[in-house]
């Protein structure tokens, strides 16, 4: 299987994306969506390798990354990846040292060139980069930038139970410093454009708080879809579900939202997990929906 690949940079009316990789994670595909079946994924592996799946078809991987997205006088990001130096339970996740600053810098961004932080939803591999390590302390990574996240996932962690959540250390370390240093906006439950062109559509299942980012501009589109699908197998079987959806029948019913909405405006799709570009449109074929990477 090979994982590896240069980013490219995709246009969207007057934005330039690009992908800043933070990890790629390799392992058995059932591992990840226990639907999984090869012999349903074989008549796609045309459109699948060679970045999607290996081993006879039984193995796959996810990269972690951040979508950079630039035009004249602005410079967003949507998702920040694990971090380094953070405390996890998972050991993907725990004590990275990676040069995710330096490819940011490579991309031509420095931190304090960032305006703004757009987060699909709060989970651990979505709000690492929001801060960093400075003198014992998690500050945020980006000083100039406002971050936007799901108000359901504020609320989540610092509701009656929040404290005593699955990954609340998570919350503590990378958003509760941005939140205590005025640098949090909350996206209400019911989405809506935050940004000229840029519009939070709910998604939830993935998550209570997940939502899909849609960026129009010049009569074209795009949709940082988050944590929707995590592999586009999913395209073909929109019923899989990952073992990280916290909804199964909210997660379906929000994956077909999105195929629907991206196949009809013909959108670039920018996932936060595929393997491979990470990025590709969605079409409708004889048997159900196809994919194809860019
Ligand atoms: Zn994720």
């Amino acid at each position: 299987m090979t994982t590896g690949h240069d980013a490219a940079t995709y246009r969207v009316g007057s934005f330039n994306i690009t992908r800043v990789t933070e990890r790629l994670i390799e392992f058995p595909a059932a591992s990840l969506l226990p639907d999984w079946q090869a012999e349903r994924v074989g008549p796609h592996a045309g459109s699948l390798v060679p970045g999607s799946v290996g081993g006879d078809l039984a193995r796959t991987a996810v990269s972690v990354h951040t979508w950079l997205v630039r035009a004249d006088g602005i410079t967003i990001l949507v998702d920040t990846g694990i971090g380094n130096d953070k405390v996890r339970r998972q050991p993907v996740f725990n004590g990275l040292r990676l040069p995710y600053l330096e490819r940011l810098a490579a991309a031509g961004v420095t931190p304090g060139m960032v305006d703004f932080v757009l987060m699909t939803h709060v989970h651990t591999d979505h709000v690492g980069w929001n801060t960093m390590l400075v003198d014992g302390r998690w500050v945020p990574t980006f000083p100039n930038a406002r971050y936007l996240l799901p108000r359901a996932g504020y609320e989540y962690f610092t509701g009656p139970d929040g404290r005593g959540r699955h990954n609340y250390d998570m919350f503590a370390d990378s958003v509760l410093p941005v939140i205590e240093a005025g640098k949090a906006e909350f996206v209400p439950d019911d989405g809506g454009e935050v940004l000229p062109g840029f519009t939070y559509i709910p998604t939830p299942g993935h998550s209570v708080d997940h939502m899909s980012i849609a960026l129009a501009s010049g009569g074209r589109h795009g949709l940082f879809a988050g944590d929707v699908m995590h592999h586009p197998a999913q395209i073909f079987e929109p019923a899989w579900n990952s073992v990280f959806c916290a909804d199964t029948d909210r997660a379906r019913a929000s994956r077909r939202l999105v195929l629907d909405r991206v196949a009809d405006q013909d959108a670039l799709y920018f996932s936060s997990h595929f393997p491979d570009t990470s990025a590709g449109r969605i079409a409708r074929g004889a048997d159900g929906f196809e994919w194809r990477f860019e």
